[in-house]
């Protein structure tokens, strides 16, 4: 479920394996459907179309954490959803998501919930500023975002942010930003890729480096533990991946999506098994493959909006391996490839 880079990423990797893809996604042009053996153009909640493609399945995933659970749990006699209902339910509320690493023993940034202009001014005399607040439902990419500086008039804050459900998360201070990505199977085996260094630019995800840093290494094993205990609980099948601050008190987690994620691409090239292959092994009930490095270093560049129009100069080193994800239309902040480079 879900037509977009990841949907069509993981694709390919079904197709690798002998398996055929049905991609169901509410608009028509979707990169995934164009590499997949089925489409079904249909709304989330058309009950009627879900059920048709949910028969036509043995097995069914997601691209994308958004898809309203309720339509789901009619569909979820008609084949086996991994991973469970109950990991969107999570990662679709910022709040629910929070509480949720807090209770397995995780550190979040503080936080306090907004349901309206008033709750804004209490909650950020709770949280203090500098401060972010985040749409509960629906952000992504540092969309559905706000960045509160101390003194700020909140009101265009309230505005920035469509005066939703908020919740305004106190500003961490981190010397590096990191993902756990793991992948558990149906036995409840659980593996881990090596954790990538991530850099962001205005919120969206700029490049990955695996090996990490020794800033991160140190704060790796407590980090993993957190995200295999939530794992565990959730009795999660497939790829899981939680975003982490490194602070000097430790791994602050931030986020998690419970899918394949973007700073997992390098792992196509990069790892002996990638995200893609392992995510379809683990919903397919086959073994997990390996996800050892397959070079001394791997770096992951995404190209955002017009940096995609450079393609032909990253072809020009016969060592990047180019992404594109045949997006009709480039816009400022659009993911429309990336690219890997390994070091031997
Ligand atoms: P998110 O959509 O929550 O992943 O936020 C996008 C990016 O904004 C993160 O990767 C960080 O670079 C930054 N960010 C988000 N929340 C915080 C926070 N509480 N403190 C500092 N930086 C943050």
């Amino acid at each position: 479920m879900g037509g977009g880079q990841l949907g069509r990423m993981l694709s390919v990797a079904a197709a690798q394996l002998g398996y055929r893809c049905h991609i169901y996604a509410p608009n028509g042009n979707s990169v995934a459907a164009e590499v997949a053996a089925e489409f079904t153009c249909a709304q989330d909640d058309d009950i009627a179309a879900l059920t048709r493609f949910a028969e036509s399945c043995d097995v069914i995933t997601f691209e994308f954490e958004n898809v309203p659970v309720g339509p789901l749990h009619q569909i979820e006699a008609c084949a086996p959803l991994h991973p469970p209902i109950a990991a969107l339910d999570i990662a679709q509320n910022r709040i629910a998501e929070k509480n949720f690493a807090r209770d397995h023993g995780g550190t979040t940034a503080p936080f306090a919930e907004v349901r309206d202009r008033a709750g804004l001014d209490k909650a950020v005399a709770e949280t203090g500023a500098p401060a972010i607040l985040k749409t509960i439902r629906m952000g992504y990419d540092g969309k559905g975002q706000s960045r509160i500086q101390p003194g700020d008039e909140l009101d265009q804050h309230w505005d920035a942010v469509g005066h939703q459900p908020c919740v305004a998360e106190g500003f961490v201070t981190f010397s590096h930003e990191f993902s756990v990505i793991l992948v558990r199977a149906q036995d409840g085996e659980i593996r881990f890729w090596d954790t990538p260094h991530n850099m962001h630019d205005d919120g969206i995800l700029a490049v990955s480096v695996a090996p990490a840093p020794e800033a991160i290494l140190t704060q790796q094993d407590a980090a993993r533990e957190l995200a295999a205990k939530m794992a565990e609980t959730m009795n999660y099948v497939g790829v899981l991946t939680c975003e982490f601050f490194a602070t000097v008190d430790g791994p602050v987690f931030n986020e998690m999506a419970p899918r394949v994620h973007n700073s997992g691409h390098w792992t196509i090239e990069g790892a002996i098994t990638s995200q893609f292959e392992n995510h379809i092994r683990a919903i397919c009930g086959l073994p997990l493959g390996d996800t050892g490095l397959a070079a001394k270093r791997v770096e992951m560049h995404n190209l955002i909006g017009v940096q995609a129009d450079d393609w032909q100069a990253l072809l020009g080193d016969g060592a990047n391996h180019l992404h594109l994800y045949g997006k009709g239309e480039c816009r400022p902040g659009r993911k429309m490839g990336h690219v890997t480079k390994l070091y031997f």
